[in-house]
């Protein structure tokens, strides 16, 4: 009988094991788990704090007993492994609670270690008004410090994922928030372009942000915490810090396994560490950009419980790999739903790729029926073939459902032409005849095959204003009035036809509108006129979201 061990008994490492379970009726399969619970749910922790998840119990999807009697899986918690013996194929087991250690040996083993938070080398981190959160632990310390200690204000330091949802569930137990983020603008991972909605966002909630800072150190003053940044001091009666993760791979290095620069443990497509024996899954791996095909390091749930599939069918002699991870990632902000799928901006430019861009700002669902709202949706796709290489979305309704049809576009290789034809649901309380992702087919389709030529938010303020180029603003005269742009002549789009004649044909026209809808159709008339013209993609808004004018 095979003996299978799993270190890691939470989002990998409970799916290897059930897997292979399922595959594997009579093989022996323990489970170590260094902390208390196995396979709760750490996406939830932040929602927890905040109260939306009203019951510690629902966050703990199975437990030791519960794993037992379903998969007869020996779960061992509180049992850390301290070492691993791959000559003997033993791993040494220390018991957390009474400090006895012991030796179990493997057949197969997969490691499911996670990752750990990244804590900076700052003074005075060691409070008991600083935390962190991966686990249950994590989450229950900041929980009694709210309900015991009553703080009024909190300061984050990290404004990515679990930075802005411990903002937001901070917020909702009647804190001050405010984020702290070394970045020029919240969630790092996505372009500034679409992230500048979300600070407004944020702000509008009563968030302060304190961006393009850091922390430099923290003194407690009469039970406040004294917070140095780079740039001026704030106070606040808890921090907690979101600065990100590294692989929790101590344990394989120790092994002799083989780790990248960044001490990710390197896998084959199975899943297969440099020891065949042993295989690693979920935040420790290091993964393979499915867009860019370098390899990353990218700890998302979907990821770890996909390997944990794919290194249990492996052991169990079904040939499985696991194709690479493009990203898609998706954040509640207060209302508002922001989504990533595939390569932003910044990734385009850093792999030197032959790129374009186009933004689109689409209603979730029909504009006249109630409660539609804007989203703006970034697409960066291959410039030459169409072939769409990312998309992000900040919006509200309907958000999660586009950016999922573009996650699977990328997955499939679709190009733009191929998201114009996409037949997707449609009533008017869930979309338009024409869906925002047939919209984005269509820009970008109109990009590539020369109906309009693109300028963007970053040519704006490099635009001659010495008359050598006409700047053109199409959009009502009431909107160029409330707010002017410097140097753009005001024809509203419905009065363009009959002005034509005044304007000079031997001039590159820059226009714009709004959005880029109306400029998009002016662009169509001028063009065909005989004129060379630039549409702003993304319009005022964008322009206005960036604070550039
Ligand atoms: P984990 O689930 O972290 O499990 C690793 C386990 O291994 C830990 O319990 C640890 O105690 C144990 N362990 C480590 N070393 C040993 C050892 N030597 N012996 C025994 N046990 C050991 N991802 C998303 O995709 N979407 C989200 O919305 C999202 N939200 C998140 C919110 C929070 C607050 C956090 C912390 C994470 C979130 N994630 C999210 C990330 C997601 O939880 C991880 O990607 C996923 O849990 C990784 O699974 P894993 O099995 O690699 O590691």
């Amino acid at each position: 009988m095979p003996k299978y061990i799993i270190i890691g008994g939470v989002a990998g490492g409970a799916t290897a094991a059930a897997r292979l379970r399922r595959l594997d009726e009579h093989s022996r399969i323990i489970i170590f788990e260094r902390g208390e619970h196995i396979s709760y749910a750490n996406c939830g922790l932040p929602y927890y704090i905040g109260g939306i998840i009203a019951d510690r119990e629902d966050l703990l999807l199975q437990t030791p007993e519960s794993f037992r009697k379903r998969f007869n899986i020996d779960v061992r918690v509180n049992s850390e492994v301290i070492f691993i013996d791959r000559n003997k194929k033993t791993v040494e087991v220390k018991d957390t609670l009474f400090g006895k250690t012991y030796a179990e040996s493997y057949d197969k083993l997969i490691l499911s270690p996670g990752a750990k938070p990244i804590i900076p080398s700052v003074k005075g981190l060691c409070s008991e008004r600083v935390f962190s959160l991966r686990d249950i632990t994590d989450a229950d310390k900041i929980k009694n410090f709210i309900e015991n200690m009553n703080p009024k204000s909190a300061a984050i330091v990290g404004g990515g994922f679990i930075g802005i949802e411990m903002a937001e569930n901070l917020k909702a137990v009647g804190l001050d928030v405010s984020i702290i983020e070394i970045s020029d603008h919240v969630i790092p991972m996505l372009d500034n372009d679409i992230a500048c909605d979300v600070r407004h966002h944020l702000e509008q909630h009563g968030i302060s942000l304190y961006l393009s800072n850091r922390l430099q150190s923290i003194t407690l003053q009469d039970n406040r915490l004294n917070i140095e940044l780079l740039n001026g001091f704030i106070n606040a009666d808890m921090l907690v810090l979101a600065t990100g993760v590294r692989p929790e791979s101590q344990l394989a290095k120790d092994a002799g396994l083989a780790l990248n620069e960044y001490g990710s443990i390197i896998t084959n497509k199975q899943m297969q560490t440099s020891d065949p024996d042993i295989f690693a899954i979920g935040d420790a791996v290091e993964v393979m950009n499915f867009v860019t095909g370098h390899t990353c390091m990218m700890p998302l749930a979907g990821s770890a419980n996909k390997q944990g599939r794919i290194a249990a069918d492996n052991i169990c002699g079904i040939y499985n790999e696991y194709a690479g991870t493009q990203g898609s990632t998706i954040i509640k902000v207060f209302d508002m739903v922001v989504a990533s799928t595939g390569i932003c901006e910044k990734t385009a430019r850093l792999y030197n790729l032959n790129y374009d861009k186009v933004f689109l700002w689409h209603t979730g669902h029909a504009s006249y029926f109630p409660g539609s709202r804007p989203m703006s949706i970034k697409t960066v796709f291959e410039k030459d073939s169409g072939k769409i290489l990312g998309a992000q979305i900040a919006g509200f309704d309907g958000v999660d459902k586009r950016c999922d049809v573009l996650a699977v576009a990328i997955r499939a290789g679709m190009t733009a032409k191929d998201l114009t034809a996409l037949e997707l649901c449609y009533s008017p309380p869930y979309s338009s005849a024409k869906d925002p992702i047939n919209m984005v087919g269509y820009v970008i389709d109109n990009t590539l095959t020369g109906k309009v030529k693109n300028y963007h938010w970053h040519d704006i303020k490099s635009l001659p204003r010495d008359g050598s180029v006409t700047l053109l603003d199409v959009r009502y005269v009431e909107e160029a009035l409330l707010a002017p742009i410097e140097g753009f002549r005001n024809i509203p789009l419905d009065s363009l036809r009959g002005c034509i004649k005044n304007l000079d044909r031997t001039k590159p026209i820059y226009i714009l509108c709004y959005s880029g809808a109306r400029s998009y159709i002016a662009a169509r008339i001028l063009s065909q006129n005989g004129f060379d013209v630039y549409n702003l993609s993304g319009g005022y808004r964008l322009i206005r979201s960036l604070n550039l004018l």
